[in-house]
């Protein structure tokens, strides 16, 4: 139970999916609800259980700044310091023909995603918000409320957060009975690898990314995660043999070394797992009674990811706006969209970046960039802000067109 004691019926807001931006936006609404002395009863309603690892959510688990900040200062919510396995400390980006150590002053912790998913859902459980393990399998929109069928029972709501990340059945539950439309996405393919120990210790603490030539894959990764090594790749359709084809590449299996070798291989080592990732807004991503937040909007970072970080924060500003604007498709408009301008503003320069990187991936031009970033501190900047996605892409790329810089990049490109 979560209803407060009013004279007014308790606002009542149901949220499919327990993920970040699922729970983010509970623990707002609760956290709010209190500060302005209004009732409201939130239900989350998850198909997955991440007690004793039943289901995941796809994830190489490396939260950036500010979630720590989001969660203690929006939501009273301790960052859980507990599960991190590895900070990472920078990047290395890599092209088959060059390299570069990008340092982060402020560094991300990678964890176990699956723990801080269970994490979030136990400080929802411990506010008294309701959780319903069973999928949303339908939905109904009426005059005076929606109600949201499940596995288990029905939830009746005066509005509906829609929270489900890239999961097709969620999206289709909307884009069936509203003009909703899904983001567009990215595929990706991701595998562990546990190395002996002394291989862990001379990989460091930083992610190892890849912009290969390969027309077929956008980026990859290598990331640190403790006892392991966490490798993704990700394109437009990439599948297990791709996967397979990448680690046998000379330029990434010298990072993995042994991998070769089944007989040092964890039982657990090299499964392939699947995923996908926006890349793009959604289209009509709210109207009266309902709006998404986190990857089922598309409002994210489309170069550099930070999904966590970004899915939380656009469910805290659902919240916000559903207690302190309402819950119409101009509330949402004027309030929800307008606090997600840095996301949506930045889209269409993270999509630029996005098609020059893979243009000079895929023309080896950016052997010579990166080669020219060891001694232009202008263009290490440059590299620096795409890869850890820090600063905002539109200021990234206004710095990079800087006649200096330009003259530098068109220097480093030539010498090739
Ligand atoms: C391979 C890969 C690696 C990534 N690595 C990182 C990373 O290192 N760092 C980072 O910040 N981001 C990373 N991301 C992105 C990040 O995972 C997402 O941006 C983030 O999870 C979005 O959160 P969300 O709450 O919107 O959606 P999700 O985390 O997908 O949560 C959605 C939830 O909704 C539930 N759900 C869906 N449909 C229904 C339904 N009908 N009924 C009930 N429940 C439902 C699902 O079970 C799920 O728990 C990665 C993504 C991929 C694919």
């Amino acid at each position: 139970m979560n209803v407060k004691s009013r004279t007014n019926p308790p606002l009542r807001v149901a949220i499919v999916g327990g993920g970040p931006a699922g729970t983010a936006c509970a623990l707002r609404l609760q956290l709010l609800s209190t500060q302005l002395d209004r009732a409201v009863h939130v239900t989350i309603i998850e198909g997955k259980e991440f007690h004793q690892e039943q289901h995941y959510n796809q994830c190489v688990g490396v939260l950036s700044p500010p979630l720590p900040e989001l969660l203690t200062r929006d939501l009273n919510v301790d960052f859980p310091s507990f599960l991190v396995r590895s900070p990472i400390t920078g990047y290395y980006l890599h092209t088959p023909g060059a390299e570069i150590a990008l340092l982060d002053e402020q560094p991300s912790m990678a964890l176990r995603r699956v723990q801080f998913d269970a994490y979030m859902l136990d400080m929802c459980r411990e506010r008294h918000i309701d959780i319903v393990n069973a999928r949303a399998v339908d939905l109904e929109f009426h005059d005076q409320g929606v109600l949201i069928y499940t596995e288990n029972a029905p939830v009746p709501a005066d509005v509906v957060v829609g929270a489900f990340g890239m999961d097709d059945g969620g999206a289709s539950l909307f884009s069936r009975l509203t003009d909703y439309t899904p983001p567009d996405a990215l595929s990706s393919v991701v595998t562990k690898y546990h190395p002996d120990q002394t291989t862990m210790k001379a990989f460091g603490s930083q992610i190892h990314a890849f912009l290969p030539p390969d027309p077929r894959i956008e980026f990859a990764g290598i990331t640190p995660k403790g006892n392991h090594l966490t490798i993704n790749i990700a394109g437009q359709d990439v599948a297990s043999p791709l996967m397979n084809e990448f680690l046998a590449q000379p330029w990434v299996a010298k990072h993995l070394p042994n991998l070769g070798d089944a007989g040092r291989l964890n039982p657990g080592d090299l499964r392939f797992f699947k995923g996908r990732f926006p890349h793009a807004s959604a289209h009509h991503y709210y109207a009266d009674r309902f709006v998404m937040v986190g990857d089922a909007s598309g409002l994210v970072r489309s170069f550099k990811g930070k999904g966590v970080t970004t899915a939380v924060q656009t469910g805290i500003r659902a919240a916000d706006t559903i207690l302190t604007q309402g819950i119409t498709a101009r509330a949402f408009h004027a309030h929800f969209r307008k606090a997600n301008d840095d996301l949506i503003q930045d889209l269409p320069y993270g999509q630029l970046m996005r098609r020059i990187t893979i243009w000079l991936s895929r023309t080896g031009l950016l052997s010579g960039i990166i080669r020219g970033a060891q001694t232009e501190p202008a263009l290490h900047t440059a590299l620096f802000g795409a890869v850890a996605g820090v600063t905002p892409y539109r200021e990234i790329l206004k710095d990079a067109l800087k006649p200096r810089n330009l003259v530098a990049i068109l220097r480093s490109m030539r010498r090739g």
